[in-house]
């Protein structure tokens, strides 16, 4: 009985609902009413028993539906956090994917479609879609990557085209790893498939564009190199034919070490290079000649064009150079053959001409004197005649050779028409131009000229001289002075130097 009663007792205090409560206490005071009574009664303890049996197990069901509602805000839970999972992504941009170890899919992300034109229902209804979506040609990696990725379950990523059924070609980024669950069972892969379409592209367009600047840096003609700082960084073919060196030999070296020591203007080539370089740096571009050096120490002509660039923070020079060598040989040769008289080999009419007209400017600027002589040789008609106009070549030839020997070095002599010459006298007075014509008319006139048939030739010149000494006079001016004064040579005799006189 006193186990009964503090059995009824505990319900009253843990009872859950008033009700209950209410209920066990009523039953509290039942058993109060047993003890008082003389004899037991055997109905009203049973009663009691089931009364409280009755109310433990209405205890137990209370409890149970608490239990029920936790369990049911617990399932609302997760359904709300497995929408937003989902909702996460179907609002992916990615496409994402969870296939089965049958290779079923358990679920796909909206934007599928998006990427493949395909709904995911589609592949979520025939998971072969997937296979045959990826383009004939990335087919075999793809089965490849499957295989692997089936047997080893590592995290893998490869990149594949799809064809969509439009026959659009896509580009993929794709990614996968193994989903193992808390218990360690495999449960399949996840894949997020990424669209790198637009980027593919762009890569490309640069790798075609990449491609054509490197064959036409390699294949140019003309050697382009970069420079970073003062060294060579890179260069093409073209550079290691011109300098006839090895890659291994010019790279890292300063373009000074392909230079010899001095410049055609006479600048070391040194501060010569450093100073281009420095002015290309400051933007400007630079075009000029530059004498370069070979490895095996041939020194050419070559025209430079240096062009700055820059890439992020560093600054670049391309240099363009093209070997203009044989050009200016060319150039050399046929600016001689313009200046030289293809018989005697003295200066032709025209440069003499154009170096006497520098020195009368030079000469006037400096108020310093200049002469000029008019040559004729005597009776030359007569040497063609009698002896044949090679012969008289010959005669004309020796006379050059004279010429040359008995003027001074920095006289000037000039073919100026058949057998008439003109020499040129720098800072020489009439007097003094005197001295050195009258030296070389007896020369002349001492000379023997053997030709072919054996004789020998004598002949003789006649000269007329004149002297700036007006600054009014001009080329034709000083020229007519000196035929005037050879006219009077010849009148007098010939074999004669004669001064012209204003009176
Ligand atoms: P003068 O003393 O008056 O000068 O008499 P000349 O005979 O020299 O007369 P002129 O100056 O008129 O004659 C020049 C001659 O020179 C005529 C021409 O046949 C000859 N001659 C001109 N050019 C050449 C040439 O390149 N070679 C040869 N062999 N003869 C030339
Ligand atoms: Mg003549
Ligand atoms: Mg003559």
């Amino acid at each position: 009985m006193y186990r009964m009663k503090k059995k009824i007792r505990a319900i009253c205090n843990e009872a859950v609902s008033l009700s209950l409560r209410k209920r066990a206490e009523d039953c509290l005071l039942l058993t109060e009413i047993d003890a008082n009574a003389v004899d037991g009664t055997d109905y009203r303890r049973l009663l009691w028993e089931l009364q409280a049996h009755q109310i433990e197990l209405e205890m137990q069901l209370a409890e149970l539906r608490k239990a029920h509602a936790k369990s049911r805000a617990l399932v609302a839970r997760l359904r709300a956090s497995e929408t937003q999972l989902r909702l996460g992504f179907d609002y992916s941009y990615d496409w994402e994917y969870w296939q089965k170890p049958d290779r079923g899919i358990a679920y796909m992300s909206s934007s599928c479609e998006d990427i493949t034109g395909i709904p995911p229902a589609e592949f979520v209804a025939n998971h072969r879609l997937l296979r045959r979506i990826v383009h004939p040609e990335d087919r075999a990696i793809m089965n490849q990557h499957m295989r692997e990725t089936a047997v080893n379950r590592a995290d893998a990523q490869l990149e594949f085209r799809i064809k969509n059924p439009s026959g659009e070609v896509r580009y993929i980024a794709h990614r996968c790893r193994a989903v193992i669950s808390p218990e360690g069972v495999y449960m399949g892969r996840r894949v997020s498939n990424r669209d790198i379409t637009e980027r593919k592209q762009i890569e490309l367009k640069l790798m075609a564009s990449e491609s054509r600047y490197k064959t036409l840096f390699e294949t140019a003609s003309d050697a382009i190199f970069i420079m970073s700082g003062e060294v060579f960084v890179d260069c093409n073919a073209a550079t290691l034919d011109m300098f006839r060196c090895t890659r291994e030999q010019i790279i890292n070296k300063p373009p000074y070490d392909f230079s010899p020591a001095i410049q055609p203007d006479g600048r070391d080539s040194l501060s010569a290079a450093r100073e281009k370089i420095h002015a290309a740096l400051q933007g400007r571009t630079m075009l000029f000649e530059w004498w370069h050096q070979r490895a095996d120490g041939e020194v050419f002509y070559a025209e430079v064009s240096l062009h700055a660039f820059r890439i992020e923070t560093d600054d670049f020079i391309v240099a363009i150079v093209r070997d203009i060598n044989k050009r200016r040989l060319l150039e050399q040769q046929l600016e001689k053959q313009a200046h030289t008289d293809v018989l005697t080999g003295l200066n032709s009419r025209g440069h003499l001409l154009a170096l006497l007209e520098r020195e009368i400017k030079r000469a006037k600027r400096y108020n310093s004197p200049l002469s000029v002589a008019m040559l004729d040789l005597d009776y030359f008609k007569a040497v063609n005649d009698n002896h044949g106009h090679h012969a008289g070549d010959m005669v004309l030839k020796a006379f050059a050779r004279v010429c040359l020997e008995v003027l001074r070095k920095i006289d000037v002599i000039g073919r100026v028409g058949g057998e008439e010459f003109v020499v040129l006298f720098p800072e020489t007075t009439l007097e003094q131009a005197l001295e050195v014509a009258e030296r070389l008319r007896q020369a002349i006139a001492a000379m023997n000229v053997r030709i072919e048939s054996g004789l020998c030739i004598r002949f003789t010149v006649s000269m007329g001289l004149a002297a700036l000494d007006n600054n009014d006079i001009n080329l034709d001016g000083l020229l007519t002075q000196a035929d005037k004064a050879l006219y009077q040579a010849k009148y007098g005799g010939r074999n004669k130097v004669c001064c012209f006189s204003a009176g």
